[in-house]
């Protein structure tokens, strides 16, 4: 069995391997090729911690297997390590046998980002110059620099809710030598895309704040309650996401679908774009939102990117197990 511990992941993976694993494996879900198998995700009544599985099986990528892991929000303070804590596990699908253990954690930062832009590369104005964001945590430093890979911007534009926070993405714009204003939530209007990636149980982003043509990214719901955007706002945009099933139950769509503004069917695969199966944005005009709820495949597949790039380069640690 192959180790990558946690500490090799920052010089093993890149974004843009990142990018093509997940875009790879979008494609193959919407395909048929690939899926999900149902998210376990417990609060375990110790350390407040939240603990759950996220495992599919791509058989066009033969990479089976789990990301177990979840949310320990006593770390940093306790123990001056982070908040998010995972580990993907890989299994060799024509034997079952164990095959590989990967530190998760930069990892889930990488794959989340590669999602939103991989959306934004497919959805988005091909004339985008503005990129809002809406959050401005550990996540959104890694969903900026991966975005800014994919249009020309000229401008970041952000809000906080915690406005103290801004500096973190105030710097990622400045290092990628693009200018940055912090806004109001009605400021985001000008933006032609937006990404949202916080913690948020109450809807923060309007429909009111987003201006025709725009493309959003909603990247922080991934558990049933939480919401950053307006349910109105998916009645007013195309909808797509990364699994329809995820979209409607754990990420920004229940809302909509709860209230009955939109249905299951108005919920498309961003892989079916991909793939071309569906034509994606077709107006300047038009409003796309992308659901990003995190699949557990889309973990699997970056593991098993760092595998491949741990053997090449000599850096995997092998276990007689
Ligand atoms: P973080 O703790 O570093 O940042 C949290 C962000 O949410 C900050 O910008 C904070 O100001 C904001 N926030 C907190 N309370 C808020 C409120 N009441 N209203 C509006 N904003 C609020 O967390 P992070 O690691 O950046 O993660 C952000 C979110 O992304 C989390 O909800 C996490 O579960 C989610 N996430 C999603 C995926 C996915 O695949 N979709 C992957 C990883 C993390």
């Amino acid at each position: 069995m192959i180790i990558v511990p946690e500490r090799e992941i920052a010089d093993l993976m890149t974004r843009e391997a990142a990018f093509d694993a997940v875009e790879k494996v979008f494609a193959a879900m919407a395909a048929g090729d690939a899926y999900n198998f149902p998210v376990v995700r417990e609060a375990i009544g110790h350390e407040d911690a939240l603990y759950g599985f996220k495992g599919g099986f791509d058989k066009a990528g033969l990479t089976l297997g789990l990301k177990a892991g979840g949310y320990w929000p006593n770390n940093l303070e306790k123990r001056d390590i982070i908040n998010h804590q995972s580990t993907v596990f890989l299994f060799d699908p024509d034997t079952g046998k164990a095959k590989a253990m990967v530190g998760g954690n930069l990892l889930t930062a990488l794959r989340t980002a590669a999602a939103s832009s991989v959306s934004i590369k497919h959805l988005a104005r091909k004339d985008a110059k503005v990129i809002g964001m809406v959050g401005a945590g550990h996540q959104a430093t890694f969903q900026l620099r991966a975005a800014l890979e994919q249009r020309q911007f000229e401008k970041v534009i952000g809000w906080n809710y915690h406005p103290e926070m801004l500096p973190n993405i105030e710097k990622v714009a400045k290092e990628a030598g693009v200018a940055f204003e912090a806004v109001e939530l009605d400021g985001m209007t000008q933006a032609d895309v937006i990404i949202s990636i916080t913690s948020s149980f109450n809807a923060t982003l309007m429909a009111d704040h987003v201006g025709a043509g725009c493309h959003v990214a909603c990247m922080g719901t991934d558990t049933k309650g939480k919401q950053e955007v307006e349910a109105a706002l998916l009645q007013k945009a195309t909808v797509f996401t990364d699994e329809v099933a995820q979209s409607i139950s754990i990420g920004e769509a229940q809302h909509a679908v709860g209230e009955g503004l939109i249905t299951e069917g108005d919920v498309h695969q961003i892989g079916a774009v991909i793939n071309g199966t569906h034509p994606g944005r077709t107006s300047d005009e038009e409003i796309t939102l992308f659901d990003g709820t995190g699949v557990g495949l889309q973990d699997l597949a970056v593991a098993a990117s760092v595998v491949e790039l741990a053997v090449e380069q000599g850096r995997a640690i092998e276990v007689d197990f």
